[in-house]
């Protein structure tokens, strides 16, 4: 049995909506990227938002319309993938880490809030696995350290306080006290690249929050612009005749969503609802065998929450590095691909060179020394999820790592 860790579940109605785009004469941004962008404001119940060709593109987005660069500090927990920390660089900003909380794989409010100086203008925090992170707790900390907040541009000054960010690259559809991801935080970041819950091949939207104080249409106007060399008429509108005129209001970046790829998401939102229950479906299943086994995983779905049921983290508890690569390779032996999610950033090259040490992260280390990711996909039949926690589970309790 051959069992891929993250493929695409692309269907014949995925495959059609393309078609008729490629048909179209129209497909770079255009008509179906707006009807896909107002579906994921509707469906987040956020306020508005933009479609992009990366999460990376919509954090940093983020970053600039919020104003944030040199001079400028951004929290960001150690345990997360490089595009959470990577953007507060290269907006010049400095990128503050914390640790996760012992035994978590999130931080607590407590250590966002000890990090936070007169300099802090943002907080990233990561839906890991597709769990929507309890923001009200966060937001309290950014409350109590209200007095040192020092607004520098009239966005800052309107919102009056610390920015919240989500990476949500895993957390589309995720809910936290009956608001869904995308309208919790201030601003959401979506991806939709190919090993995510929905995808567009590559792509993402930055969507935000219905409580924020900033004109939207303003928002979205200068997000559009950043996003698309900072030209004042789309490619679209300039096929209009006798419209061919245009300015560059700034040196913008290109990193708009084309038509093409907004088709295959939309077809997929369409049952995106379906494809969440499956996967927590299976989240179940896994649970059932390897909890009772003694493993220790992410909770998907608690008392005020329900994840989107992105990545299965498992914790094979009492292991070390060596042994849990062993369980691996032995996975991998029987045709189940494994990953491990994530290596702590200072414990890559870039970070490390940074200045960060991992000795610093003790708590983000040992969740990571023991951690691996199953299979978690709509593409799994019965019987393959029966494999995946029958095989673990045996490597797991035989103690053949
Ligand atoms: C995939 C991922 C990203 C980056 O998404 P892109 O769309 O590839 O830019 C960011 N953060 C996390 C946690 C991710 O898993």
């Amino acid at each position: 049995m051959k069992i891929p860790f993250s493929p695409p579940d692309i269907r014949e109605e995925d495959i059609a909506a393309v078609v008729q785009v490629l048909r179209s004469g129209w497909i770079t941004s255009g008509p179906v990227g707006e009807e896909f962008r107002q579906a994921l404001t509707n469906f987040c119940g956020s306020k508005d938002t933009i479609l992009l060709n990366s999460a990376t593109a919509g954090l940093k987005l983020a970053l600039r319309l919020l104003g944030i660069g040199e001079g400028d500090e951004v929290i960001v927990p150690a345990y997360t993938y490089t595009a959470s920390a990577a953007v507060i660089h290269h907006v010049g900003a400095k990128i503050v880490m914390v640790d996760v909380a012992k035994g978590q794989y999130f931080p607590d409010p407590t250590a966002y809030e000890n990090a936070i100086t007169p300099r802090t203008k943002a907080i990233i925090t990561v839906d890991l696995g597709g769990v929507p992170v309890d923001l009200e707790p966060i937001y309290t900390a950014i409350d109590t350290k209200r007095h040192l907040y020092q607004a520098n541009n009239k966005l800052q000054e309107s919102l009056g306080r610390v920015a919240i960010i989500a990476d949500g690259a895993h957390s589309l559809g995720g809910i936290r006290k009956q608001k869904r991801t995308g309208n919790i935080a201030d601003f959401t970041a979506f991806s939709f690249h190919a090993v995510k819950n929905l995808t567009t091949g590559e792509g993402g939207a930055l969507t935000w929050a219905k409580h924020v104080p900033f004109n939207s249409e303003e928002l979205l106007q200068i997000a559009r612009l950043n996003s698309l060399h900072g030209q004042t008429k789309s490619a679209l509108d300039k096929t209009n005749s006798a419209s061919w005129e245009y300015d560059i209001a700034f040196p913008g970046y290109k990193q708009n969503m084309a038509d093409i790829m907004a088709a295959l998401g939309l077809s997929q939102l369409k049952r995106y609802e379906e494809t969440i229950n499956r996967r927590l479906e299976i989240v179940k299943k896994y649970d059932t065998q390897l909890l009772a086994a003694g493993c220790k995983s992410l909770t998907h779905i608690g008392e005020d929450y329900r994840s989107s049921g992105h990545l299965y983290l498992l914790s094979l508890t009492g292991h070390n590095v060596v042994e849990r690569n062993d369980f691996i390779n032995k996975m991998s032996e029987q045709g189940i691909s494994c990953n491990v999610h994530y290596k702590p950033l200072p414990l890559l090259s870039a970070y490390k060179n940074l200045g960060f040490n991992i000795a610093d992260f003790p708590n983000a280390y040992a969740q990571y020394v023991n951690e691996v990711t199953l299979p978690l996909h709509t593409c799994l039949t019965e019987e393959q999820v029966d494999f995946v926690a029958t095989t673990a589970t045996n490597l797991f309790t035989t103690h053949s790592i």
